[in-house]
């Protein structure tokens, strides 16, 4: 081989501050970027899949779930993962964009609100001893999901503090 970059990493091993499955879709990658840093999470085990949550919710095929499964169960043992943050996003091109719910954009987040409760819901029951967060990416930030407390292991769960809340 030839080296044709050079970049200093940190070589040590790490535990990670936490998982995150999110979409692919560019344009939200710099708000869960920076949400991540708000969040106080740095060393994050990224789980970046068409479609985020609903790889979890809602499979396109037979092996989709037990792929994203066997990587949340990978961080958990490589890296000591403790919290898994689920992500899905409005527009997304996987549920048709926000044209299949016809732009109307609360239907869109009521119907995203039952699929990331579901892979959250599907998570703890894989992994009983995680914290699962199930977050909404929206073109004007990130929204957390009222009703997913039961989610959040009484050891990791942390309040998102004063945010806004949707459904
Ligand atoms: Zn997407």
């Amino acid at each position: 081989m030839r080296k044709i970059f050079h970049f200093d990493s940190p070589p040590a091993p790490y535990v990670a501050d936490a998982a995150v499955l999110c979409c692919f879709d560019h344009r939200i990658g710099t708000a869960v970027r920076k949400f991540l840093k708000k969040q106080g999470v740095e060393r994050a085990d990224m789980i970046i899949v068409a479609g985020g949550a609903k790889t979890l919710a809602s499979p396109r095929n037979d092996f989709e779930q037990d792929f994203i499964l066997e990587q949340v169960r990978m961080s958990i043992r490589l890296h000591q993962t403790k919290r898994v943050m689920v992500m899905s996003h409005s527009d997304c091109a996987t549920y048709g964009g926000l044209a299949y719910f016809k732009g109307d954009q609360a239907a869109e987040a009521s119907h995203h609100r039952g699929e990331l409760l579901r892979a959250g819901e599907l998570l703890t029951t894989n992994f009983p001893e995680i914290s699962v967060e199930p977050y909404f990416v929206k073109f004007d930030g990130i929204w957390e999901v009222k009703g997913a407390g039961h989610l959040r292991s009484a050891a990791q769960g942390k309040p998102a503090g004063n945010a806004d809340k949707i459904a």
